[in-house]
């Protein structure tokens, strides 16, 4: 037996039933045929409408010409006028009583469909289903559940009663409730109906023909981009179903689960797409299925809801969820929630819902192609840690980007840029963020073999120009990018900004920085209470990790020279140490000895140092460490990294804690001043992806 359904668009017309019929007589060449109906689009919304009007007259008469208009089309001579006959007949019994009057639509679509089948010469039996389907409930409720026994008897009874008839035709969604009054299986419920005529006349062949191609990826009328899937399971069939995928009515799953029939959802406008089979069959592997969406019936908000099938990573899928949100700018109202690990759930505000399917969708069903880039990172430091756990947090993929990375390996080890060099295909991407004073003699071998080189290691960067400039010319030799621009100022666009007022006609006529964070630390710490100590705070960044090994490096403005270096030749100005003059924010006699003698000196020194802010204090000035590329006007450039007095109209007077602020003028534009946080590891991390995926 075939069991075959038919939804309401797929009768709306005479040329949609005409298709029905189609259909139907190819099935019964092969076998015998049930075929279920709904009544014709929106009839079943306006007769709820006429059941609830004043005076429905004139919409008994309208619903009353749609179906005479079908049956002209369809019928020709006699057999019109007769079709036309039962059709008024069926009319004339319409009781505006719920649910009886729900009722109506189907015995008015399937009596049209019989009577055509009949004419083409089948034999044809139209069934009462509401003789046939009895519902466990009393009067007054619709929906069931259903007295499934009952009912499978009543059908098999029925069928085989007639053994000379090839194809039954019978209304779906109505029924007969347990005092034997009329009622209906709920909206949607024809879907129901087939599934209970399929269990009963088991084995048999269920198919549920209708307006789309199958169950979709999401509803295709929210986000064209749906796709039909192939094959679900019966569990996250239901699952769509009962959270919004109306294509399905979701109890119509139990009948075909429970007798073992497959599901076949079709489209009547596309016969030949095989659709969506629904089987108790699941691949075992992680698979997204779809995303449905459910109106409240108050408060006007939606509950959207992804499902899935196999194991599947809850922490992953809420966070993915929440970022495809994010990047839609939409918020939900609650939390993602999750249910069985299959489903995932958020609420949104109704008027928003389309958005939120459609980013979820993107996000979980639009995989585009993503370019896999392989990253080598030198350096399994704080910043390699960091750049790890960003990678790894997202499975590498950068949507945005276009992009994936694949981190290969983190490593410390000496010869990690050989074995690169040894491995790694053509367009890797090779992170230098260790602070290796030699790395760099590898760079130019790697960007011949093809390997992009980003790099956070100052050291690096500031070496003689001439090494510096090779490697340069060896990048853009050989195609590949050098990007350093977390080596001044982090994850700060200053570099960038840099290079762009090179580029701008007149270039850069003056860099002022002020790029060490440990002395910002210390300085701008010192320079408000003075409740610590110079020493003591020193020793404290120290211990953070900020400063170098002997904190004496970077007062002595050694990092803010290789700063300086990386600035000055991003400007175009090849710049060489030895061309800047540097005065240590300490006399000559701190350098000497070791650490612990340092310290003693710095304490002893510091009546001096609070006498010295506090005559800074009353003239309103305050002592940062800049680091100075100006033009001079010869055209030659003059370096220096000093203590200079700023006063309350400098952009270097506030800053808190590891601030860095640079201020980048060229030609005769006014300056441009990039201000914020240039310390830690994990943003340092996000400007060298920023630079991978640049
Ligand atoms: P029928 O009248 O054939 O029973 P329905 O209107 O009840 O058809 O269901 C089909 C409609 O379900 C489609 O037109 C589509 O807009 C909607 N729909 C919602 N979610 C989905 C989904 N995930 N896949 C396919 N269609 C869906
Ligand atoms: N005609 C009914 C409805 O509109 C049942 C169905 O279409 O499945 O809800
Ligand atoms: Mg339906």
């Amino acid at each position: 037996m075939i069991v075959l359904k038919f939804g309401g668009s797929s009768v709306a017309s005479a040329t949609a039933m005409s298709r029905v019929l189609d259909i139907v007589e190819q099935a019964a060449q092969s076998d015998r045929v049930v075929l279920v109906s709904s009544a014709i689009s929106g009839c079943t919304d306006a007769l709820i409408a006429i059941g609830r009007a004043e005076d429905p007259e004139h919409q008994i008469a309208d619903l009353l010409e749609r179906h005479i208009s079908i049956i002209n089309r369809l019928f020709t001579g006699e057999e019109r006028t007769e079709a036309a006959g039962d059709c008024r007949e069926t009319f004339s019994e319409i009781r505006c009583i719920p649910p009886v009057i729900e009722s109506f639509g189907e015995l008015l679509s399937t009596r049209i469909l019989a009577r055509k089948l009949a004419c083409e010469g089948y034999k044809t039996k139209w069934l009462d289903s509401r003789d046939l389907i009895s519902t466990a409930v009393g009067s007054g409720s619709v929906g069931g559940p259903v007295d499934t026994k009952k009912s499978y008897k009543a059908i098999r009874d029925a069928i085989n009663a007639s053994p000379e008839t090839r194809i039954f035709v019978a209304p779906g969604f109505i029924a007969r409730d347990a005092d034997g009054h009329v009622t209906t299986l709920g909206r949607g419920g024809s879907d129901y109906s087939a599934a209970l005529f399929a269990a009963a006349l088991a084995p048999a062949t269920l198919q549920i023909w209708t307006d789309v191609p199958g169950i979709m990826t999401t509803n295709p009328k929210i986000v064209p981009s749906a796709r039909t899937i192939p094959s679900i399971s019966y569990k996250a069939a239901f699952d769509m179903a009962r959270y919004g995928a109306k294509v399905l009515y979701a109890p119509a799953v139990a009948p075909a689960q429970e007798k073992g029939l497959h599901i076949n959802i079709r489209n009547t406008f596309d016969p030949a797409n095989p659709g969506t089979v629904i089987s108790s069959r699941s691949s075992g592997v992680c698979e997204w299925k779809g995303v449905s969406a459910l109106d409240e019936p108050i408060g006007g908000t939606t509950t959207v809801c992804l499902t899935g099938e196999g194991p599947i990573s809850v922490k992953g899928t809420v966070r993915r969820i929440g970022t495809a949100l994010r990047e839609a700018g939409i918020k939900a109202l609650d939390a993602v929630r999750e249910e069985d690990k299959h489903n995932f759930f958020f609420t949104v505000r109704t008027n928003v819902s389309r958005g939120a399917v459609a980013a979820v969708h993107r996000e979980f069903f639009e995989e585009r192609a993503l370019s896999v880039i392989d990253v080598y990172v030198a350096g399994a430091g704080a910043v390699g840690t960091a750049l790890r756990e960003i990678i790894d947090a997202c499975s590498g993929r950068f949507p945005a980007a276009g992009k994936q990375i694949r981190l290969v390996e983190v490593s410390s080890d000496h010869s990690f840029a050989d074995r690169v060099l040894a491995t790694a295909r053509s367009r890797s991407v090779f992170v230098d963020c260790t602070d290796s004073t030699d790395i760099w003699r590898k760079f130019i071998p790697l960007l011949q073999a093809g390997i992009n080189i980003v790099s956070s290691n100052r050291r690096s960067l500031a070496i003689p120009y001439v090494d510096y400039a090779a490697i340069k010319a060896a990048a853009a030799e050989n195609g590949c990018f050098f990007r350093y621009d977390t080596t001044v100022g982090n994850a700060l666009p200053i570099l960038q900004s840099v290079s762009d007022g090179a580029n701008c006609g007149q270039g850069v006529t003056l860099i002022e920085a002020v790029v060490s964070c440990t002395l910002n630390y210390i300085i701008t710490s010192y320079d408000g209470t003075r409740s610590e100590s110079f020493a003591t705070l020193l020793r404290r960044a120290q211990d953070e990790g900020l400063t170098e090994q002997d904190p004496r490096t970077d007062l002595g403005g050694r990092d803010a020279l290789r700063k300086l270096l990386i600035l000055a030749r991003e400007a175009g100005v090849p710049l060489e140490e030895k061309d800047v003059e540097i005065i240590p924010m300490l006399g000559p006699e701190f350098f000497e000895g070791g650490v612990e003698d340092f310290y003693r000196k710095l304490e002893a020194r510091e009546p001096e140092f609070i006498r010295r802010e506090d005559e800074l204090d009353a003239i309103g000035k305050r002592q940062r460490f800049v680091a100075t590329l100006q033009r001079e006007p010869s055209g030659a450039y003059r370096a220096d990294i000093r203590m200079r007095l700023v006063g309350i109209d400098s952009p270097f007077y506030w800053i808190s804690g590891t601030e860095n602020v640079t201020v980048i003028q060229s030609g005769q534009s006014y300056p441009l001043v990039i201000k914020g946080s240039g310390e830690g590891a994990s943003l340092a991390a996000s400007g060298i992806i920023r630079n991978i995926l640049q």
